[in-house]
């Protein structure tokens, strides 16, 4: 399952649970990678080919990740990161070495999920800013894809903040020719995130999500998951004066008074 190549191999453990908001993007994310992986048999009859490359496109921390890791993890996919920036910072040759070891791998490991994380660094629109080594990277990752067999066994999601600095060859048909759109999330969406990033923790009855919910405009995923992280952070330094850091573990009974309250949101 390991892919050498790859930044860090893993098999994620986020499940579509984890996913906050996002139901009619993991909707359309199933229908185009989860589909064709669990039941080629579908396209085939209707001969049509799965996609192979799909663009998960919108602000920071919206969870274009999670969601890639969420769907290679539901349906049991090797997953292979691949970090834009960071290929992009190899040495001559390099950076296409390392594409080929990791569609390699994926090929092997079927079915698999190859992650490209900011790719438009590595593929830049084709003017002035691409270079020599753009240019050679690029061409790599196109014949690459091109080379994939239309099973669909293969899938490569590729994140972007922004779907329009991409090279447009990359966004031909059998390459990143499906796009989907992750958004800031509405106050329904920051609910379900919050409910998601407050499951584990103690949460005091005092505390009315929906209204954290109202009052978060803007907000995205990861704003909101440290919003309440360093909420939970604010009560333990609440209660850290108090306690014997020195002796034995705490007690049970200590760590169930433990209690994230509305103030410590606030603050
Ligand atoms: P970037 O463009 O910076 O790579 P991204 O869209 O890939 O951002 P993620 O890495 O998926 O964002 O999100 C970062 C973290 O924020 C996630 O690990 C998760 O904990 C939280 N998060 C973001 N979006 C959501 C969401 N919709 N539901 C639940 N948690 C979320």
């Amino acid at each position: 399952r390991d892919v050498e190549a790859a930044d860090s191999p893993e098999s994620p453990s986020v499940t579509y649970e984890d996913v906050g908001g996002l139901d009619d993007e993991l909707d359309q994310v199933r229908e185009m990678i989860e589909l064709p992986m669990t039941h080629p048999e579908l396209f085939q009859a209707l001969g049509i080919e799965p996609p192979q490359g799909v663009l998960l496109h919108g602000p920071p921390g919206t969870g274009k990740t999670l969601i890639a890791k969420a769907v290679a993890n539901e349906i049991d996919a090797n997953f292979s990161t691949i970090s834009g920036p960071e290929i992009m910072s190899k040495y001559h040759g390099e950076s296409e070495e390392r594409l080929r070891e990791v569609f390699e791998e994926a090929g092997e490991n079927e079915p698999s999920i190859i992650f490209i994380d900011e790719i438009d660094s590595i593929a830049p629109k084709r003017d002035d800013t691409q270079g020599e080594v753009e240019r050679r990277v690029v061409a790599q990752l196109l014949s690459l894809m091109d080379g994939l067999e239309d099973r669909g066994q293969v899938t490569v999601i590729g994140t972007t903040n922004r779907v329009d600095s991409i090279d447009n060859a990359l966004r031909r048909g059998g390459r990143f020719d499906r796009e989907i759109e992750i958004g800031v999330p509405d106050t329904e969406g920051r609910h379900e995130v919050l409910q998601i990033h407050t499951r584990e923790m103690p949460i005091a009855d005092d505390v009315d999500l929906e209204q954290y919910a109202d009052n978060t405009h803007g907000f995205v995923g990861a704003d909101l998951e440290s919003l309440v992280r360093e909420a939970a952070m604010n009560a333990l330094r609440r209660v850290r004066p108090d306690l014997d850091l020195e002796g034995d573990e705490i007690s049970a009974e200590t760590l169930e008074t433990l209690e994230v309250t509305e103030k410590d949101l606030r603050s």
